[in-house]
């Protein structure tokens, strides 16, 4: 059977999968490391994508091309924008929103910058009016998500709006805006890269992300969490 792609942008966000592999193949191609092997009986390729928008989008390209997976399940750690998100809560992505795509305001010299007044653009819906298939997770991975994840953990479970961009926002009113606005549930660097690629390649995409910080509760980022998110796949993964 074809492989699943399993991501995660940090070594503590595939540690525990290379631990639990049976190592075939490590790949490095374009500075992108793939671990090709099999845990629990399926067949994975672990992708180390490294941080932010690029690298994903790239780690996913590269992984689709060389690998032909059947599905991608992007996971790791995330920033609640809920005080009802709690740090170990987990998220399941049922779509993502750009926030870092922005149109401003006309504001001449020497008149500064008023990120205040700058538009959130879907930049992609004014060039391709099929927008919607990028933006979402594939609806078989979801729905199998919710109907499973809740018997796999006892983590509280939230499945919603991914908000996605390269920015770590850490101002409370910046937040609790793209909350009110978007529907945001949380924030990442990667989901964006992640399903635009994997959608336009046509092959099933979702993304799960445990909560490492929340700043509207002043609950401190812990990248060590990333492992309970990586358990959590693990077995949802031998489902698929
Ligand atoms: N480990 C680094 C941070 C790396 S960048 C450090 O110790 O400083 C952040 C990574 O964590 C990205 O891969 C991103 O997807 C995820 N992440 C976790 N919380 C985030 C947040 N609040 N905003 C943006 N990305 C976040």
């Amino acid at each position: 059977m074809k492989p699943i792609i399993i991501q995660g942008a940090e070594s503590s966000e595939i540690d525990f999968f290379l631990d639990k592999l049976e190592l075939y193949k490590e790949f490095t191609i374009g500075g992108f490391s793939f671990f090709k092997g099999n845990f629990n009986n399926v067949d994975v390729i672990i992708s180390k994508t490294k941080v932010g928008e690029i690298n994903a989008a790239a780690a996913t390209t590269i992984g689709i091309l060389n690998f032909e997976p059947r599905a991608v399940i992007n996971q790791g750690t995330a920033g609640g924008h809920k005080e009802t998100i709690h740090k170990g809560d987990i998220v399941i992505g049922e779509k993502f929103f750009q926030i870092n795509s922005y149109k401003s305001e006309y504001l001449g010299k020497q008149k500064g910058t008023k990120p205040i007044n700058w538009t959130l653009k879907e930049f992609k819906c004014l060039e391709d009016k099929k927008c919607n298939k990028y933006n979402v997770a594939n609806k078989r991975l979801l729905e199998l998500a919710k109907a499973e994840i809740p018997n796999l953990t006892n983590k509280k479970i939230h499945v919603g709006i991914i908000g996605s961009g390269d920015v770590w926002n850490r101002e409370f009113d910046t937040i609790t805006y793209l909350n009110k606005n978007f529907n945001t549930l949380c924030e990442d660097m990667e989901t964006a890269g992640v399903y635009k690629i994997a959608n336009s390649f046509d092959i099933p995409v979702v993304s799960i992300r445990i909560i490492s910080n929340n700043e509207l509760l002043k609950e401190e980022y812990e990248p060590k969490i990333a492992k309970e998110c990586q358990e959590l796949i693990y077995n949802f993964v031998k489902l698929l």
